[in-house]
């Protein structure tokens, strides 16, 4: 049974609203602690919701909007937005969260979003479309569209307390396997692999070309006739590691 026909409980979400907290913990150990506290006492509140929305879990407003916990057309903390609906989707199309975002505005078809808003979210799908390539060295296949896996170590012990064993540490192992032929792709980071994902990124290096920016290269030839070098062939390159722009990415930026 999928996540659209039926109505979740408390106990569905927690894997979702584990994961947020994991991404959450990263990025801001402070709010994660506030973050963990809400969870622990499933108190849902549109604190919890923001950060559902900017990683994409739709499963977590499902669950709030089916079960009554908070009507998502009340009045937003966030003064600056007429409803927490408003709020949720602002945050959505900020972070490209397409699930959470079709969600909020489905459920609301009667307001009408502006043509701009579903302008900008087309873009944005369209820049999803992009499919980042990393070929594993051994099976050559792409690594994004056949998978690369990673292991986590999770240990365990007994806990008195609570009559059973209990989680203790969690622990990834930083190898990256291709999922196609099982090879230990010893040349890649889960880091790296996640930074060509994005298409402001070298797709060699992983580095963001908007911090570091693009190196124009113009190809001189020599003429035999009038014995001058004459330019023939201009490319974009990362100025880090020389790789040549794909043209997706050359049109993205509007250079060609
Ligand atoms: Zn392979
Ligand atoms: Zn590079």
């Amino acid at each position: 049974m999928n996540i659209n026909e039926r109505i979740l409980n408390f106990i569905d979400i927690l894997g979702d609203l584990d994961d947020i907290s994991k991404k959450l913990y990263l990025e801001s150990p402070e709010t994660w602690i506030d973050f963990s506290d809400k969870v622990s006492e499933q108190n849902i509140d549109e604190m919890v919701l923001f950060y559902a929305s900017k990683y994409n879990y739709v499963s977590v407003l499902k669950f709030v909007n089916e079960n009554k916990i908070i009507n998502l057309d009340g009045p937003s903390r966030n003064k600056q937005f007429s409803s927490i609906r408003n709020h949720l989707i602002a945050v959505s199309k900020d972070y490209n969260s397409i699930d959470t975002y079709n969600y909020l505005i489905g459920n609301y078809e009667h307001e009408s979003t502006s043509k701009m808003e579903k302008d900008t979210l087309e873009e944005k799908q369209n820049i999803n479309s992009y499919t980042p390539v990393f070929l594993c060295p051994h099976c050559n296949s792409n690594v994004f569209e056949n998978g690369y896996k990673v292991f986590e170590e999770i240990s365990y012990n007994f806990s008195k307390e609570k009559n059973k064993s209990q989680e203790i540490s969690r622990q990834r192992d930083s190898r990256v396997f291709c999922c196609n032929c099982n090879y230990n792709i010893d040349n890649v980071s889960v880091d790296l692999l996640e930074n060509l994902c994005s298409i402001h990124n070298c797709k060699k290096c992983g580095k963001d070309l908007t911090e570091i920016g693009i190196d124009e290269k113009i190809k001189m030839k020599f003429n035999d006739k009038d014995k001058k070098f004459t330019s023939s062939v201009k490319t974009y390159n990362c100025p880090s590691c020389q790789e040549e722009l794909t043209e997706y990415q050359a049109k993205y930026f509007n250079l060609i």
